[in-house]
């Protein structure tokens, strides 16, 4: 429970001090989907049925896609480009899921951007860094994703997602700093409706049907009533558990009460649908903190990953860095947050990391930040001892300079001197933003059972997925591997 309490006092805490220094009135959110802390958009009643009108009809077609997400969106447009019968369903009103809040960068490695920048890196040299980082890393999916990393961001650039912009060896962002997610989905969705694919928003998937071991649909109830779609290929796209503080409870209790950045629909269906027809769920313990949760007066969760990306620095109540704050890992990260003095800490930048970057910008216009024309008087706003704030921020620029943290070893987003006023604070906690583990596939996404065995006709891909990568890149996972997936649905059924 000590996150629950933290986070009802940060909450408290943060409106008062925004309400001190009289920031900008805050405007509604515009480019995210409601976080998992605002209430959950529940599939209608069936009005139909109370009326004694006739309830849906079951029906058959080619494949059936569980979750309107990054990766079942495009697992849809792959297989009806090759010419497949298709259905999504979507529990939530809209297409987009957690893909639609992915704040910053795309991983791929040694792309042209990237190498044109001098960011190259060899594909293995990377894969052997994430393999030593973390043993249980699949080096071989791995090499598969970012061998075929470069198709799926020209095929995202034909969609006119603008993913041009180099920011390290291993990510590259949208051209002007905006958001990520924002812009996949926005392709996505147009394509989806470009080729036609038959989705099916406010349908909820509800079972997985089994016909002599086999999977042959799922039961789904939309607004007009319960009904089954039967398929040949039934796709698990239905995303992670973040957004369920049940099952954080369950499989991750280190995070129990926990604030949570993910989508509101991500509950962890597709791990009670697969566990029910005998799939194997693994690691599940294994999730992805966020070290840089904003959390507004409402209790809504915001990810600001993207003021330490453009160069910000983590402080905590003594005004002084505790960590690398651009490391990788952001559980450990988030980790150490939690063994700092009082509820929160801080994200400080300046003036020249918000112009860099439209999404943080708009972070501001929320007025999210506190802000000062000196680090004397942000440390003042902050609470936190201005002659520590000033020493941290002066030895950091010499760290900029000569490229070398001496006390934490960052290596990544060192590009910003915190030398342009104004400055500005972001008081944050760490939150669960994404699930890693989940239904055990193999290299072709199909789901495997508790003997190791493939279950016929069942997938999964995306964040439900345990495909081995513990989620070092999401949003390329969606693409690659759901190009991927319906690649073999194509080939082989
Ligand atoms: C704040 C934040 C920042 C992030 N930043 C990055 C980043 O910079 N880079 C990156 O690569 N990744 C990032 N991620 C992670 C990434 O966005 C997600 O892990 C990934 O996009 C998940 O894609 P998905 O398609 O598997 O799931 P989702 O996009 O979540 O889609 C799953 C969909 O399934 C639906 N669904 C669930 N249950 C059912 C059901 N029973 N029936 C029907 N539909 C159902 C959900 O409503 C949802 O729409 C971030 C995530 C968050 C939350």
């Amino acid at each position: 429970m000590k996150h629950a309490k933290r986070l009802l006092s940060v909450v408290l805490a943060l409106a008062m001090l925004l309400a001190m220094a009289a920031c900008t009135a805050e405007p509604e959110p515009q480019e995210e989907q409601e976080p998992a802390g605002t209430p959950v958009v529940e599939t209608p009643e069936d009005d139909a049925a109370e009326e004694g009108a006739q309830a849906p009809e079951d029906e058959t077609v080619d494949a059936v896609i569980v979750g309107g997400g990054g990766a079942g969106m495009t697992t849809a447009i792959r297989l009806v480009e090759g010419g497949k019968n298709v259905v999504l369903v979507e529990k939530q009103g809209i297409l987009g899921g957690a893909t639609n809040l992915a704040a910053t960068y795309f991983v791929a490695v040694n792309t042209p951007v990237q190498q044109e920048a001098g960011m190259g890196m060899a594909i293995e040299d990377y894969v052997a860094s994430q393999v030593e980082a973390n043993p249980l890393t699949s080096a071989e999916n791995l090499t598969t994703l970012l061998e075929r990393s470069e198709d799926s961001r020209q095929w995202l650039l034909g969609l006119g997602v603008d993913l041009t912009r180099p920011m390290s060896y291993y990510q590259v962002g949208i051209g002007d700093g905006s958001s990520l997610g924002v812009a996949i989905v926005t392709a996505l969705t147009a394509e989806v409706d470009r080729v036609g694919v038959d989705y099916r928003v406010n349908t909820r998937a509800t079972e997985i049907v089994m016909e002599d071991g086999k999977a042959a649909g799922v039961k789904v109830e939309g607004p007009d009533g319960a009904y089954t779609i039967y398929a040949n290929d039934v796709v698990l796209a239905a995303g992670g558990f973040a957004a369920s503080p049940e099952m954080v409870a369950k499989y991750a209790p280190e995070w129990e009460g926990a604030a949570s950045t993910t989508a509101a629909g991500n509950t962890g269906d597709a791990f009670v649908m697969a566990e029910a027809v005998g799939a194997s769920l693994k690691d599940m313990d294994n999730v992805r903190m966020n070290p840089g949760v904003y959390v507004d007066e409402r209790g809504g969760a915001y990810s600001l990953s993207v003021a330490r990306a453009e160069g910000g620095i983590m402080v905590n109540m003594n005004g002084e860095r505790f960590c690398n704050d651009y490391a990788s890992d952001y559980t450990v990260m988030s980790r150490q947050i939690m063994e700092q003095e009082g509820d929160h800490v801080y994200i400080v930048f300046d003036q020249a990391s918000v112009d860099r970057s439209e999404r943080l910008a708009g972070f501001g216009e929320r007025g999210y930040f506190l802000q000062a024309d000196t680090l004397e008087e942000l440390a003042e706003l902050m609470g936190v001892p201005a002659e520590n704030l000033t020493a941290t921020v002066e030895r950091y620029r010499g760290f900029v300079d000569t490229g070398v943290d001496e006390d934490f070893g960052r290596t990544t987003a060192m590009t910003s001197r915190i030398d342009q006023a104004p400055y500005y604070a972001v008081p944050c906690i760490p939150g669960i933003q994404v699930t890693l583990g989940g239904i055990e596939v193999n290299g072709n996404m199909q789901v495997l059972d508790t003997q190791g065995a493939v279950i016929d006709g069942l997938y999964a891909v995306g964040e439900c997925a345990n495909d081995g990568l513990y989620g070092g890149a999401p949003t390329n996972i969606n693409v690659t591997f759901g190009t991927l997936l319906a690649e073999y649905i194509l080939e082989n059924r």
